[in-house]
């Protein structure tokens, strides 16, 4: 269910920007509570011999594309009118017309997808970043997932190799700073681990960012998993802090701790009041908080600190300053797609209470069950 409202500010996603390619497949971890990615499929390591064919086949497109440019009188560059002839080419694979779209954007960025690609044997992962960089003309920047488990292992001096070898940025699911959280979620890493691998990774010249799960915690451990979520935050002074609320993915073991009673999710509400917590606690750290997905309920919490401080507890006083009403309205509309923070709301109120009164109607249930449903799409 998304509501359909012209002009509103969210737009529908793109393609990726980013050049997508696998190291490995899947997750090797692949058990933590919350997790709905992976489950079920196995993981493996993709062989050298398996990645540099990739990448060959990248570079072959790319000399393609560029001929096709010239040949059309663009001149090597992939403008519109070559990248609509690809596309409205039915004879082009998928990966072909991916390596296209990437070309017309032109960010050069690449994205090495599945969980956690540093876990390949350190030499094997440096070969295959420097054969990419080799091959693959008008690369800026290389990032990849990575376990923080896999990198507190690894020495400095082998994450030193792989960021001469041309891996830029780290992403890693920190989700808790809490112990307690983590072992219950089953997230394969301790607090310890976390700041051993951020701490680390930064070393090493490579750009941070942590995922960080507000609402992961439950009604039972909030107060913990802000403040040491926070501790272990300002240990490692990331990059980038992302937020990314939690939503229990039914068919998870945490779905079933939900059935069971073994964990209670907090309110949208208290979400917000825990996020506050976090921030009110996150003292000396220089990183830039971004809230860019739609499962967070405030879009615009996003700054960096210290100078941003103030501004993002602003930011979530406005929220929780508004009317029990307007925060249903609110939430109803940034799960409905319409909103993005508090001051897009009176622009929507009427069209807002209007939709709630119908749903209500239409569907006989409370107005929180038809909110938990809108959010729950965005797993
Ligand atoms: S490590 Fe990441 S991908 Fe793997 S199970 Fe946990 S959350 Fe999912």
């Amino acid at each position: 269910m998304r509501f359909d409202f012209e002009q509103g500010p969210i737009r529908p996603p793109s393609e990726s920007r980013s050049l997508l390619l696998r190291f490995t497949r899947n997750c090797p971890w692949n058990r933590c509570a919350f997790c709905p990615v992976y489950k079920g499929q196995a993981f493996s390591r993709r062989s050298l011999a398996e990645i540099k064919a990739d990448i060959d086949t990248v570079r072959a497109i790319v000399d393609d594309v560029k001929a096709l440019s010239w040949s059309m009188g663009e001149g090597g560059a992939v403008s519109e009118a070559v990248l609509q002839r690809i596309l409205t080419d039915s004879t082009k694979s998928g990966t072909y017309r991916h390596v296209a779209v990437w070309l017309y954007h032109g960010d050069g960025t690449v994205f090495l997808q599945d969980a956690n690609n540093p876990v390949l044997r350190t030499k094997d992962f440096v070969e295959a970043l420097r054969y990419l960089k080799e091959r693959v003309p008008g690369i800026t920047r290389v990032t990849s997932y990575g376990r923080s488990a896999t990198l507190a292992r690894k020495s400095l001096e082998e994450l030193r190799e792989m960021r001469e070898a041309g891996l830029d940025r780290v992403h890693i699911g920190l989700e808790s700073g809490s112990d307690t959280v983590l072992k219950f979620m089953d997230k394969g890493a301790t607090a310890a681990q976390h700041i051993e691998a951020g701490i680390k990774v930064k070393e090493a010249g490579m750009t941070l960012s942590e995922y960080v799960m507000p609402g992961l915690g439950g009604a039972q451990w909030s107060r913990e998993h802000a403040l040491e979520t926070a501790r272990v935050l300002e240990a490692i002074d990331p990059h980038f802090i992302r937020l990314r609320t939690l939503r229990v993915p039914p068919n998870t073991p945490l779905w079933e701790h939900l059935q069971s009673g073994a964990f209670q999710t907090l309110s949208d509400d208290d979400v917000v009041r825990e996020i506050r917590l976090m921030i009110e606690n996150l003292h000396s750290l220089h990183s830039t908080l971004t809230s860019d997905h739609m499962r967070n309920l405030l879009e615009n919490l996003e700054g960096t600190f210290p100078h941003d401080k103030p501004k993002l507890l602003d930011i979530i006083d406005q929220y929780l300053a508004l009317s029990d009403d307007d925060r249903i309205l609110y939430r109803l509309g940034r799960y409905g797609g319409a909103l993005r923070c508090v001051d897009d709301l009176p622009a929507y109120r009427p069209r807002l209470a209007r939709a709630r009164r119908e749903l209500e109607q239409e569907t006989g249930k409370p107005i929180d069950a038809l909110i938990d449903e809108l959010g729950g799409q965005y797993l």
